[in-house]
């Protein structure tokens, strides 16, 4: 079976890493002009002129990248069988649409309000009650196009600053940890969950994730899980699915979802029966589920920027070194190392041990450490 990739980078980089064994052969589909997935053939069409010739070497469809227009996957949709579908992929690209979603299937968010001028987010800021955050209400990925609002008069600065028309301003989170689940729902309706992971980010780009979530009380698994799922269920979804939450001590409240493969679950790579990437391939080939339970316990730490000392981090015994063929830039994803151990203990350990050879790696922040 031939599958398409909308999108070329990283993430279809590993899912035709996880394919290959199961005999599938991937074509990558690229708009943005400067593809990286580096394997398997490209169809590069920045001017939108190459879809037929596309869809023409391929069985199904699915993104690795939730940025491109709904039209495309629509049109695409209307010949051949995409998964997910382009609803799902037309309500992550709009939070307003999202956080809607998110009320009516019973999933806790922020208190939200939507702004059009710098006046109406004044007024939202002084209504929803500072700190608030403003984000752009499409195209934000990675906590770009975002400003946190400490009182309603930042609020002219914060609409210059961010440049968008339209904003969704959202009541500031108190959260403890950041917090993300990924499921997978198979053609026909099988549903499975991976344990959840504890997220770090700095400076809006996650550095570590931790899984499953260390001291992770049973039922905000299971609460995550029903939220999730009910996502599946109305989407009618097939694929992979990503889910992020802030965890509150009044429970979990959603952020944001992600229709696709998740870099807070590279860490199934090696950490899990099943990677998130061979179960997406799985789950839109039309096949069964593989088994998701984890092998110990991980850590994905993200390589950002600059490569580092690789070759001291690929002596490391229990380092699983990924990288994306990409030239160092900053702020860019460049690779990620897969820490496996036996015990949250160990893998502290392993994971500073590591972390030492990352230039600009922050420190290892996680609630293993900072909680006791
Ligand atoms: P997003 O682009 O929505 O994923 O936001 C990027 C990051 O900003 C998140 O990972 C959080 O660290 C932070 N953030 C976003 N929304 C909120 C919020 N309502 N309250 C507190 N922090 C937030």
């Amino acid at each position: 079976m031939r599958i398409g990739v909308l999108g070329a980078g990283q993430l279809g980089r590993m899912l035709a890493l996880a394919g290959y064994p199961l005999a599938k052969e991937f074509v990558f589909y690229d708009m943005s002009g400067s593809p990286s997935a580096g394997i398997g053939e490209t169809i590069s069409d920045p001017k939108g002129q190459r879809l037929d010739e596309f869809l023409s070497k391929v069985d199904r469809v699915t993104y690795e990248f939730e940025h491109l227009p709904v039209e495309v996957a629509e049109r695409i949709a209307a010949k051949t069988t995409v998964h997910p579908c382009p609803r799902a992929l037309q309500i992550c690209q709009n939070r307003e649409a999202e956080k809607t979603l998110f009320g009516q299937l019973g999933i806790p968010t922020p208190q939200w309000k939507i702004a059009d001028s710098a006046e109406a987010l004044r007024a939202a800021a002084k209504e929803l009650g500072c700190p608030v955050v403003a984000k752009s209400n499409t195209e934000g990925y990675d906590g770009k196009g975002q400003a946190v609002l400490k009182s309603p008069e930042d609020a002219v600065a914060a609409w210059q600053s961010i440049g968008h028309p339209r904003l969704m301003v959202e009541k500031f989170v108190d959260f403890s940890r950041e917090l993300s689940i990924i499921a997978v729902r198979a053609e026909c309706g099988d549903v499975a969950f991976y344990p959840m992971a504890d997220n770090d980010h700095h400076q809006g780009i996650l550095r570590y994730s931790v899984a499953p979530a260390p001291k992770l009380q049973p039922h905000l698994q299971s609460e995550a899980e029903d939220y999730i799922r009910g996502l599946l269920t109305e989407l009618d979804y097939v694929g992979v699915l990503t889910l992020e939450l802030f965890e509150t001590t009044n429970g979990l409240v959603a952020n944001e979802m992600a229709p696709r493969v998740h870099n807070s679950g590279h860490w199934t790579i090696e950490g899990a029966m099943t990677s998130q990437f061979e179960n997406h391939v799985r789950a839109v080939s039309g096949h069964a589920l593989g088994n998701v339970e984890p092998r110990g316990v991980s850590c994905m730490i993200n390589i950002i920027g600059e490569h580092g000392e690789i070759e001291r981090i690929l002596q490391l015994p229990y380092a699983h070194v990924h990288l994306y063929n990409k030239q160092e830039r900053p702020g860019r994803k460049l690779g990620h190392v897969n820490i496996l151990a036996d015990s949250y203990q160990e893998l502290v350990w392993r994971v500073l041990n590591c972390a030492q050879f990352l230039p600009g790696c922050p420190e290892f922040n996680s609630s293993l450490i900072s909680k006791g």
